[in-house]
């Protein structure tokens, strides 16, 4: 049990007794932290406004070392996410990024590149930066953290390189975690068909691993149906990772068309 310093962002807060909240919070040094911020629900809080959902703040906090919740004792607001004061999506877009980090982590599992790729994400979100392009990258970038970037060149089965099939499309294997070859097909449960357009996208935007800005530059030059198939089969991958579906999804319809 130590005091413990970091940038935090906070993807979550619930009531927890008529004074107090339970803060989930990213850190920067620490990964997802869960910690009961004493006194924040009074009127006079001690955090002040820090604990506004998706600001960014330095915090400390005691960490606990077994299953219970670490204690927040300060917090000072570095940034509020404004994003959502110009378009509702671009909110929708950031609490989407927040359920993903909350929903594929684990407490006290550093991971500080995880940290500053949301922290520039809810930066662009905030200048206006389209959430579609946003969202896409952050997926990519997050996945390949994870060790869970699906293949979009060579077979997720054998490793060998996959040509299009017929109807100049792919599958792509949700269980395989990638494109699948004729001969690795047999067995698999759960496969999508998709069009070359889409594979060649998401290969474009997945082989980019420098920050992958130019590579999704070309989003809105999609046909409207290869960037729904594109949110359609991140959607499909993700949830099979995650276990369930999440819950703002819903609300990232529009970026489908
Ligand atoms: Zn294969």
């Amino acid at each position: 049990m130590g005091l413990e310093k970091s940038e935090a962002i906070l993807l979550r807060s619930v009531a927890w007794s008529e004074t107090s909240l339970v803060v989930t919070l990213f850190t920067r040094t620490h990964g997802k932290v869960s910690a009961v911020a004493k006194g924040a629900r009074r009127l006079k809080s001690p955090f002040e406004n820090a604990l506004d959902l998706l600001a960014k703040s330095q915090i400390v906090f005691i960490e606990k070392l077994n299953d219970t919740l670490d204690i927040l004792t300060e917090a000072k607001l570095v940034r509020r996410f404004k994003g959502g004061q110009h378009s509702l999506l671009s909110l929708y877009a950031a609490y989407y990024l927040a359920e993903l980090t909350h929903v594929l982590t684990e407490n006290h599992q550093p991971m500080e590149e995880h940290f500053d790729v949301l922290d520039a994400s809810f930066v662009k979100l905030d200048e206006m930066e389209d959430p579609a392009k946003v969202v896409l990258r952050f997926e990519m970038e997050f996945l390949r953290a994870l060790g869970h970037l699906p293949t979009f060149e060579l077979c997720a089965g054998c490793g060998n390189s996959v040509e299009s099939g017929r109807n100049r499309s792919y599958l792509f294997g949700i269980d395989a975690g990638g494109v699948l070859c004729d001969s690795c097909l047999a067995g698999q449960r759960y496969v999508l068909r998709l069009r070359e357009e889409t594979i060649t996208f998401l290969r474009m935007v997945a082989s980019d691993g420098d920050g992958l800005v130019d590579s999704v530059g070309s989003y809105r030059d999609l046909s409207p149906t290869t960037r729904g198939e594109v949110r359609f089969a991140m959607e499909k991958f993700i949830t099979h990772l995650a276990d369930r579906r999440l819950r703002l999804m819903d609300f990232l319809e529009e970026l489908k068309r």
